[in-house]
């Protein structure tokens, strides 16, 4: 009825390592209409990890049609959809030539690590240790400044748009934006400062790009086309859907994944975490209006930028490369599970992990170890060991490499969190949460509706719309049927485990391929 037609909604792209989502939530945070779509993730040789950067879009532009048309069923209309907000998997690194605006590569994606002596070299370069300080982020293979490097190095195509200075860089924000927009012809290339954070070019203290840190990584910017930096939520400088369902609909809104998850659980105050256990899993903490840069291994980066004269806050992270991808492994490649939500019930047909630990280093390990050239490694096998005892250390990787997160997060900030807000795909295991709270010794707190990375981008873009004003608005959003895993095991077990897991750390190092 008239209500109804009154009510606004807003949409959502989440544009993730797996799948591609779209999401009509309404002004409680709710999603009312939504649709999923997975895509091939291509890995030409070992370490190697691709997107097609066609398929992005178009499993993004189905996910709209979709969505919206469930929407429509539902007794709305489109109109009502106000604006478009967007969140997508960070540092993914695609090239396109300016001129078609057609990709010249596939994506390179955030886990790759084909950059390993690239970076070998770049550390022992002068000036390396001093971005750091400028940037947030170590040197690592995760950025996108070496995926850059490596492209650049080694694909014939983007080092000849380079040098006729028609190579535009993006990473999947800009890249999904310049083409929803219509490519070429609108022009529009542009990045949120989350996103940013996320190359390496760009100063944490500025939110502008920075000579040093292009210089270093002997980027000409004549050559190369950087998407232009604005804040996260701004009613103009996203341009619009120009084709299908939603033609005309603005997009108001841009946050990286880990970022919107951070807004979705509202982690508004400093001292406020969440943990995404994703294909990757991410804990970000808030920190306030001023960076803090990481002693202890963490990466600092922005958390939210809001514009409208609001100052960008930021947040201490702790990247783990491999969380859900661990589940997808023993599915995939060793055929334990039809299905990832089947490896709980795998994982308790054994009492306990048997003495096995698998310190599931595919990437290299990622915060607060940064060891690159470590590998995979499962340690503890004997004659006794059955897959339900692997599952189980799988699970339990992503549980220790948070405790260790955790440990330097509060040498980082003097401050000790007293409970954890997680969502993500892996956190639909209870035994897995189980595992996290007794690991940590602090409550997990998991909310009903886990779409949270989808809400901060709707978030974002709502804000930009007018349809939110202030964060005390948002209170009450997701806030409902929350479910607490309190912590069970006595500190003593907890600590011999996670001692058992950081000697397994220190024992994979350098093995060679
Ligand atoms: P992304 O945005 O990185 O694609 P999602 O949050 O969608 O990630 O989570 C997908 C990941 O979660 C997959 O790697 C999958 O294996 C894992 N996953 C999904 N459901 C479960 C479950 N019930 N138990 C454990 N892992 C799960």
């Amino acid at each position: 009825g008239e209500e109804k037609e009154k009510k606004w909604f807003v949409g959502s792209i989440d544009q993730g390592t797996t799948s591609s989502r779209f999401l009509v939530f309404d002004g409680e945070g709710t999603p009312v209409a939504s649709h999923q779509i997975e895509f091939e993730n291509i890995y030409p040789e070992s370490g190697w990890h691709e997107h097609d950067p066609m398929e992005l879009l178009s499993s993004v532009q189905e996910c709209i049609e979709k969505a919206t048309e469930s929407f429509i069923e539902k007794g709305h209309s489109k109109d009502q959809i106000k604006a478009i907000g967007i969140t997508n998997q960070r540092e993914t690194t695609v090239c396109w030539d300016t001129n078609t605006g057609e990709p010249l590569y596939n994506a390179v994606v955030w886990p790759d690590t084909r950059t390993t002596s690239i970076v070998k070299e770049l550390k022992a370069k002068a000036g390396a240790d001093e971005l750091l300080e400028i940037c947030g982020l170590p040197l690592s293979t995760y950025p996108s400044s070496v995926k850059l490097l490596w492209l650049l190095r080694n694909v014939d195509a983007i080092k000849q748009a380079y040098d006729e200075e028609r190579l535009s860089f993006g990473t999947v924000d800009s890249w999904l934006i310049y083409k929803l927009n219509g490519g070429k012809d609108a022009n529009i290339h542009i990045t949120d400062s989350t996103n940013a954070s996320r190359t390496m070019f760009m100063n944490l203290h500025t939110m502008k790009y920075d000579e040093k840190l292009l210089g270093f990584f002997d980027l000409d910017q004549s050559k190369i086309k950087l998407p232009k930096i604005v804040p996260s939520s701004d009613p103009e400088a996203y341009g619009k859907l120009t084709s299908g369902i939603l033609s005309g609909t603005k997009i108001t809104g841009c946050l990286g994944d880990q970022s919107a998850a951070l807004v979705g659980q509202c982690g508004f105050n400093p001292g406020e975490a969440k943990n995404t256990y994703g294909t990757g899993c991410f804990l970000l903490y808030n920190v306030g209006e001023k960076p803090v840069i990481s002693k202890h291994g963490l990466l600092a980066t922005v958390a939210y930028d809001f514009g409208a004269g609001r100052k960008p806050i930021y947040a201490l992270e702790g990247s783990i490369a491999v969380a859900g991808s661990g589940v997808k492994f023993l599915m995939n490649n060793l055929g334990f599970i039809k299905h990832s939500s089947k490896i709980t019930e795998l994982a308790e047909t054994v009492k306990d992990n048997g003495g096995v630990v698998f310190v599931t280093a595919f990437s290299g390990l990622f915060a607060p170890y940064w060891i690159d050239d470590a590998k995979g490694t499962l340690f503890g096998i004997t004659a006794h060991t059955q897959r339900g005892h692997i599952a189980r250390a799988t699970l339990e990787a992503t549980c220790y490499q948070t405790k260790a997160i955790l440990d330097a997060m509060e040498k980082d900030s003097n401050h000790k969190l007293e409970g954890l807000a997680v969502d993500g795909g892996m956190s639909n295991s209870d035994l897995t949460m189980q595992t996290q709270a007794d690991i940590i010794g602090i409550p997990v707190d998991r909310p009903l509706m886990r779409e949270t990375t989808a809400l901060g981008a709707a978030i974002a873009a709502g804000f930009a719309a007018g349809i939110w004003q202030d964060f005390s608005e948002l209170k009450e959003i997701n806030k409902e049927d929350r479910k607490i895993f309190k912590p069970q095991v006595d500190a003593k077990k907890s600590d011999q485990m996670f001692k058992k897991w950081e000697q397994a750390v220190q024992m994979c190092r350098g093995w060679v391929l």
